[in-house]
């Protein structure tokens, strides 16, 4: 059964990383220009014990109890505690300081409110709390889209968070909208980056690309991708 699945994980991994080898080189890219950060949400410990064995070093998590579990339980299999745990979910203000006690990586901010808690939380840790700035990605007077702060509030978020003790601006973050054309959206992704990168250059991280999207978001300029489903199959239906 583990073996099995391991060797399934193993395939699937390789084909991602096929694809973002690839769709580096089309965007003329060096091969090696984007980071993969596997989304590993609703998925068990012993799965993420075996991709860190495949050479994955970035897992991601949307829940914080989820990610609050999942970490040690990932540890005690591996004998070590030796992956970057990014949290990739809608936040809560009343939970950020408690994310900030298990995630190396907060890429969904998308609210000022947000980053009292996490300088907070970010207090006992040994290094800074990275932190990017979520932005909508839904064309401009779109109803009720997904998260993310609008783009006209990105640059006051972003100096919110570089101001923040324990907090380190890492750069940015988006989710293409459904049925929208990925491409489009990761345009206005990257002018946003862009903005931010003048006011704070080391925060030169754009997240962006999931399973579907992975060679749209490359093309423009994506520094990491979020994959989940591709590397780990659909994921389970919560009732
Ligand atoms: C689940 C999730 C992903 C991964 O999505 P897939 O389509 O399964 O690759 C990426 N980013 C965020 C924010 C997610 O919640």
């Amino acid at each position: 059964m583990s073996a099995e699945r391991a060797d399934d994980l193993a395939a699937n991994l390789r084909a991602v990383r096929a694809r973002i080898s690839a769709a580096c080189v089309a965007a003329g890219r060096p091969e090696d220009a984007v980071s993969l950060t596997v989304v590993t949400k609703f998925f068990p410990a012993s799965d993420v014990a075996l991709l860190a064995g495949l050479g994955v070093a970035a897992v991601g998590e949307n829940k914080h109890q989820e990610g609050q579990d999942k970490r040690p339980a990932v540890a005690a299999l591996r004998g070590r505690d030796d992956l970057r745990w990014h949290f990739v979910g809608g936040l809560q203000s009343n939970k950020a300081a408690a994310v900030a006690g298990w995630a190396d990586v907060v890429e969904s901010v998308d609210r000022v409110k947000l980053v009292r808690g996490l300088s907070r939380g970010a207090a006992d840790r040994p290094e800074p709390l990275l932190v990017l700035v979520q932005v909508s990605l839904d064309p401009p007077g779109a109803a009720d889209g997904r998260a993310g702060a609008r783009p006209e509030d990105v640059p006051a978020l972003a100096e919110s968070v570089a101001l923040a003790p324990g907090l380190v601006l890492g750069g940015v973050m988006g989710v293409a909208p459904l049925g929208g054309d990925p491409a489009e959206a990761f345009a206005r992704l990257h002018e946003v980056a862009e903005t931010v990168r003048r006011d704070h250059p080391g925060a030169d991280r754009v997240s962006a690309g999931m399973s579907g999207d992975l060679e749209e978001a490359i093309a423009a300029g994506a520094t990491h991708v979020r994959v989940g489903s591709a590397v780990l199959g659909p994921r389970p239906v919560v009732q």
